[in-house]
Parts: C-alpha cells; structure tokens; sequence
C-alpha cells in the first residue's frame, strides 16, 4: 500500500496554555469559599444564558438542594450577586433575579460605551505581533459564534457573544474595567430578557469580524467607530423592545413616546 498522495501539512503547534490576560475572565469574588464561587459562576452563566430569567424568585432551600450547599452559604452568595446588581434582596421577602428599568439600561450603557471605547483604542494601538496573537484568538472565537448559530444553540450564541466583548476588554489588560464590564454584560441580558421579545438584539457576527479587521489593521479611530455603531444597534433595538413590549414600564419612567 502506498501512503495517500496528498503532502502532508506541518500543522503549526497549538499552545494548549491560554494567553495569561484571559486569566481575568475567570469570576473569583473574594470572600467565597472554592464551591461557593462555583455556585456563583453557575447563577452568572444562567443570566447571561437567558436562562434564569428577570424577577424569578431565588429560594434559598431549592438553590442549597440543587448546589449541595448549605442555606448559609447560599445566603452569602446571594449578598455577593446583590452587590454585582443581578439579584436583588427584598427583607423579609427573599431574594429575587434582579429587573433592570430603563434609566438602569440608559446608564449601563453609557457606561459600557466608555469603558469599550477605550479597550478596542488600546487594543489597536499595541504591538504588531501581541495585536495579531490576539486577533487570531478572536477570529477562533467568532468561528464558534458562528458554528453556535448554525446549530441553532441560542444559549451559546448568546453566551458566546457576551463573552467576546469581555475577551476583549481582557485582552485590553485593565482588571477593574474587566471586572465592571462583567457586571454590566450580566445586567444587559436581564435588560434585553426582561424588555424585549425580539431577537434582533443580539451582536452581529459580521459587526464583530469588521471590528477585529479594524483592530489588526492598528486604526484606533475606525475601531471606536464600528464599537459604538455596534454599541448602538444593541441600544436601539433594547429601547425599541421597551416601547414596544412595555409601553407602562416605558410611560413610568417618562421615556419618550414609541414611534407610529
Ligand atoms: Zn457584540
């Protein structure tokens, strides 16, 4: 037998160590004993998956079953998530998935376009080889974005598509800023779970690949445009799903009147 005609490609070695600056992506509130964090991290991926949903009421004997903890634990975890604003503590109540209004998404963001403005800037402006390296690992990581919604798993996609933006700020570098826009992603998916219906709320793949170009190419300025246009097509669509979808929520809080 001979051996198939086709040359044999030199596959170049695939570092199995993750780049050190994704190392901050990992959710480690202090304070938390190892499974607690655990515990923690798993209520997070619930929210951002959509699948824990706004104004779900937390019951700490069904969380301590379903975590093998104890209530004790389940108490402290919860305070925790209260401080990240994705639970809120009622007295004598309970504790409920938090429900962010409007002038909370105005806010969240205002702020989440400074900090992403800033990561995509001073990711263009690094290094030749540290900017490729990184853009190489977006590139995979759009690649699953897209093989997500090819198969029609919303939860990845959705998931997926959060966490591309926290790659980023990681990859920026700036801890604290990382830290906060976690929080911030995690309240825009209860945002969009909460006011919206629609599906066209979610990053575009496309959106996402011309930014990284952006960035490759080492043009801050055409970076900072494409994030907020980005940014922006997020925004329209959730205050548009507000008017649509909670026109009493919407007159509450003296947003103006829906178009039509
Ligand atoms: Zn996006």
């Amino acid at each position: 037998m001979t051996v198939d005609g086709k040359p044999r490609r030199r596959r170049k070695a695939v570092t199995a160590v993750e780049d050190p600056a994704l190392a901050g992506l990992a959710l480690r509130p202090p304070g938390l004993t190892a499974v607690e964090q655990e515990a923690f991290r798993k209520l997070v991926e619930a929210i951002a998956e959509r699948r824990l949903l706004p104004g779900v009421r937390l019951v700490e004997e069904d969380l301590a079953g379903i975590f093998g903890v104890s209530r004790e634990r389940i108490r402290r975890i919860l305070l925790v998530l209260s401080q990240h604003e994705v639970v809120r503590l009622e007295p004598n109540r309970g504790a409920y998935v938090a429900r962010p209004t409007y002038a909370e998404c105005r806010d969240s963001f205002e702020a989440r376009l400074l900090i992403e403005r800033h990561v995509v800037r001073a990711l263009a402006i690094l290094g030749p080889a540290r900017r490729r390296m990184i853009i190489s690992h977006l590139r995979r990581h759009s690649a699953e974005e897209e093989r997500a919604i090819a198969l029609g798993d919303r939860a990845a996609e959705i998931r997926l598509s959060g966490e591309f933006h926290l790659k980023m700020a990681a990859f920026a570098g700036n801890r604290r800023l990382l830290r906060t826009l976690q929080d911030i992603v995690s309240q825009m998916a209860l945002a969009l779970a909460a006011h919206t219906r629609a599906h066209d709320l979610d990053c575009s793949i496309g959106e996402h690949v011309a930014l990284l170009d952006a960035i490759e190419a080492g043009e801050p300025d055409q970076a900072d445009r494409l994030l907020s246009h980005h940014l922006a097509h997020m925004e329209a669509a959730l205050l548009r799903g507000i008017h649509d979808g909670d026109d009493s929520l919407a007159a509450a809080l003296g947003a103006p009147p829906a178009a039509g």
